[in-house]
């Protein structure tokens, strides 16, 4: 790289903030010639948005990769090494959580091969289970706690990386005075395009086959579970086919409950119905979360759940979807003021963010070294 130019990642979810880790972090980045810039309308310590996905996810580490999609499988698996090694140097300080995960299924007998990889994996005896159940696996995966593991990327990056509340409408507004004030020129050497469900009406990309998988959980204080459980009824369909119901702890004793994956559904606010819907789901796979005080559905009335008691709030979210996955590869260079400008796309990762952000965000940035030789 020997112009003196800086580089734009749109975005500051878990994908653009892993694609500044990593384009910072490469042995081919030289920061005395090139500043970094991200430009992004969310942050990740503004208030809940259900357009800024990385702060509504559960989250926790289940691939949804069928066992033919080389790629899927890929990011996934480097995602769950970085995080498995970031939580065995720091522990959950790092707002990981390494447990015991068991996955029951209705409706087949299959699991994805993939689990077969994670530590301490189990096919369970069939009499360990309900009858309602026809197959159920366990193994050692991890959740997140997204604020937490979010503004740990931020202290990585903090006085290396430019980060600027803006909104870009469009690719070719790079150039504009707004953006060349915080950017310093009109051309950028590289932009990434990490804006999630945004890159729908990015103008320059306004890719028509991203569309919102609305999601909607439940928060419980709940610290007496530290296992995570999850039921799939029917297919899976690459993480948004069937019924999934989810229960996601996290190191500082909260846990999500999920959820619902209402496909092209932009109602950004919470369904009282399915708040009631999700916690009966919830305390079917897992009776012990009901706290162990709670007195409501055993001895008093049975109209609310025992759950409610330690409800401490309702998220919405929409998982930026994409038909064909995630798209992570070299756009056609853009002219900006007769210069070239390299384009790299990191975006459409549904509901598989979290899980596949670093294995994505190497491939991003390798992409641009190769193409800058
Ligand atoms: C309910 C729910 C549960 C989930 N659970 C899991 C899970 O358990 N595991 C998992 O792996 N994933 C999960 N996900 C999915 C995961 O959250 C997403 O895949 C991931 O957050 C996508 O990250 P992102 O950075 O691409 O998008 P976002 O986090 O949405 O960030 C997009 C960024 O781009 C910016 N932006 C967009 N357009 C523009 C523009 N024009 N100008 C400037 N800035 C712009 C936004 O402001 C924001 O900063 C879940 C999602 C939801 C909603």
């Amino acid at each position: 790289m020997t112009e003196s130019r800086p580089i734009v990642i749109i975005g500051a979810g878990v994908i653009g903030l892993t694609t500044a880790v990593r384009l910072l972090e490469s042995k081919d980045f030289d920061a005395s010639k090139h500043a970094i810039h991200i430009l992004a309308d969310h942050l990740p310590n503004d208030p809940l948005d259900a357009y800024y996905a990385s702060t509504i996810a559960g989250a926790h580490h289940l691939s949804f990769a069928d066992d033919e999609d080389a790629n899927q499988r890929k990011w996934d698996r480097r995602t769950f090494q970085v995080m498995l090694d970031e939580w065995k140097k720091e522990g959950e300080k790092t707002g990981l959580m390494v447990l015991k995960q068991t996955e029951y299924y209705v409706g087949t007998d299959k699991h994805l091969k993939i689990y077969e990889e994670h530590p301490d994996f189990t096919v369970l005896d069939k009499s360990t289970y309900s009858s309602s159940i026809d197959h159920s696996i366990s193994f050692t995966s991890l959740t997140m706690t997204p604020s937490h593991y979010l503004n740990r990327l931020l202290r990585r990056i903090e006085g290396k990386v430019h980060v600027h509340r803006y909104h870009l409408s469009s690719l070719s507004r790079l150039n504009h005075p707004s953006c060349t004030a915080l950017i310093g020129t009109s051309a950028p050497l590289a932009v990434f395009v990490c804006a999630g469900i945004g890159a729908l009406t990015l103008g320059g990309v306004e890719d028509q086959d991203v569309y919102p998988t609305r999601g909607q959980v439940v928060k419980l204080k709940a610290p007496w579970m530290r296992s995570g459980w999850t039921r799939q009824v029917g297919s899976l369909d690459g993480g948004e086919g069937g019924e999934r119901t989810y229960i996601i702890p996290r190191p500082d004793g909260d846990v999500i409950v999920g959820g619902t994956r209402e496909q092209g559904d932009w109602y950004p606010y919470p369904r009282p119905e399915t708040t009631v819907d999700i916690l009966r789901r919830a305390r079917e796979i897992c009776p012990d979360m009901v706290p162990p005080y709670s007195k409501n559905g055993e001895d008093g009335p049975e109209t609310a759940s025992p759950l409610e008691e330690i409800v401490q709030g309702v998220l919405v979210g929409f998982r930026p979807s994409r038909v064909g996955g995630i798209r992570c590869e070299m756009g056609e260079d853009l002219y900006l003021d007769n210069e070239e400008v390299k384009v790299i796309y990191n975006y459409g990762h549904g509901g598989a963010g979290w899980q596949s952000c670093w294995g994505t965000a190497e491939d991003a940035v390798e992409m641009l070294f190769k193409a800058l030789q």
